[in-house]
């Protein structure tokens, strides 16, 4: 059994449906999962009208938009919609009425898993003229928490309802089913955050001891750098589940950062490769750690420093700094770089409005704050002596980090 995931920009247009559709039935008689995300920048645009609709906004334009933009697919691939497609285009438009009612996130997940129930119904209907498919609603299998635009997975139920709902399917033919989206204990919708079909295959590997799990991806595999910002970049041929954690955990945008822990706890293998270009190998991540690994560099934008300093002239002992780490905690934060000294620590987290509104209120009492926004953060894993070279000569630094392995810069 295989899982293949195929993202947005891979089902942009009727062409890349027909790609996919090439793809897996170049595998034959093998036994195929192909999970897909919503088509090119639905998800986007889905947010966008979960906005509009949720503030009572007219939203019709943008409705209209997301419609003619499938349909205009669906009509290269044949002559008709297909009625699951209708279906779906029917139950989005029901939902964006009295949407308001609703809390934001919960609204989310009611209107957003429409993309990629959506996508999933064209590619299949496609799918089913050149191989015989099967249309899943991933909702009826993975069951999470209520935790709406970021829901966490359930583990015990979810691997029971792909055993007994989904491999029955997988063992007759080839299965189609929705990244990123699951359902709750009341049968809501719910998302697993953006990116997150990687995840969704990944948690399908697991559940049905997968012999392999394939991203397919628009580069011809995992690049040590992104190259629209730096040029030279190299590809990894192998690297292990350690190394990828570890890049996604400094911000690499190479894969979804649950994607690997699941898959990695039964060595299922994963390759990541290119959907244009089919005779190149891509990357394969398997718990294999004897080669050695080149430098890469991960760049983050939109960073926050927050510098939080004692009122009164005690140490920014460990009580304190567990108050704030608390805090952090739940709001939900990850810390990209953090220093303390003798009265400050400061940290540097993604900048979100609404978050440092929070930190605010909630650490006001105890500490003088201060922030500086529009910071940038270079990491480079596995540097060499010439890796500094490549990043940028004007920086100003604003905080550093050196290990054995990896440095970590702040700057404007
Ligand atoms: N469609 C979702 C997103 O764009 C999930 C995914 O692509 O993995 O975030
Ligand atoms: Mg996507």
């Amino acid at each position: 059994m295989q899982i293949f995931k195929f993202g947005g920009a891979s089902v942009k247009d009727a062409q890349g449906v027909r790609n996919l559709a090439d793809i897996v039935s170049s595998f034959g008689s093998k036994k195929v999962v192909v999970v897909v995300s919503a088509m090119g920048k639905t998800t986007n645009k889905l947010e966008e009208l979960v906005k509009l609709a949720h503030a009572g906004l007219n939203y019709s334009e943008i409705l209209n938009e997301i419609k003619q933009f499938h349909h205009d697919i669906a009509e290269d691939l044949s002559k008709e919609l297909p009625k699951n497609y209708l279906k779906f285009e029917e139950s989005l438009e029901n939902t964006l009425n009295n949407l308001s009612e609703y809390d934001p996130m919960l609204a989310y997940d009611k209107v957003v898993p429409h993309g990629e129930l959506m996508s999933t119904s064209l590619v299949e209907a496609y799918l089913k003229t050149q191989v015989g498919s099967e249309w899943f609603d991933a909702r009826s299998a993975i069951r999470t928490d209520q935790y709406f635009t970021e829901a966490n997975v359930d583990w015990v139920v979810t691997e029971k309802q792909v055993i007994n709902l989904l491999k029955p399917v997988a063992e007759e033919r080839v299965v189609v089913t929705q990244g990123f989206i699951g359902s709750d204990v009341e049968g809501n919708s719910t998302t697993l955050g953006r990116e997150g079909s990687d995840y969704t295959g990944s948690i399908l590997a697991y559940c049905l001891n997968a012999d392999g799990f394939t991203v397919w991806k628009d580069v011809p595999g995992i690049l040590n750098a992104d190259p629209r910002i730096l040029e030279g970049t190299e590809q990894y041929k192998k690297l292990s589940y350690r190394e990828v954690t570890e890049m996604t955990y400094y911000g690499a945008q190479v894969i979804h950062p649950k994607t690997l822990k699941p898959i990695a706890q039964k060595s299922i293998p994963l390759i990541v490769r290119s959907f244009l270009d089919r005779k190149l190998e891509g990357t394969t991540i398997s718990s294999d750690n004897t080669t050695k690994t080149i430098p890469c560099f991960v760049f983050k934008g939109n960073q926050l420093l927050v510098t939080a300093q004692v009122k009164d002239h005690s140490f920014m002992d460990e009580k304190k700094l567990g108050l704030i780490l608390q805090v952090l905690d739940l709001l939900n934060i990850k810390i990209n770089l953090m220093q303390n000294s003798a009265l400050t620590f400061s940290f540097c987290i993604d900048y979100k409005e609404f978050k440092s509104k929070r930190i605010k209120e909630l650490l006001n009492r105890d500490f003088i704050l201060s922030f500086e926004s529009e910071l940038n953060l270079a990491t480079i894993k596995n540097y060499t002596p010439d890796s500094f070279d490549k990043l940028p000569w004007d920086r100003t630094v604003i905080m550093e980090q050196k290990t054995i392995n990896n440095y970590q810069v702040l700057y404007r």
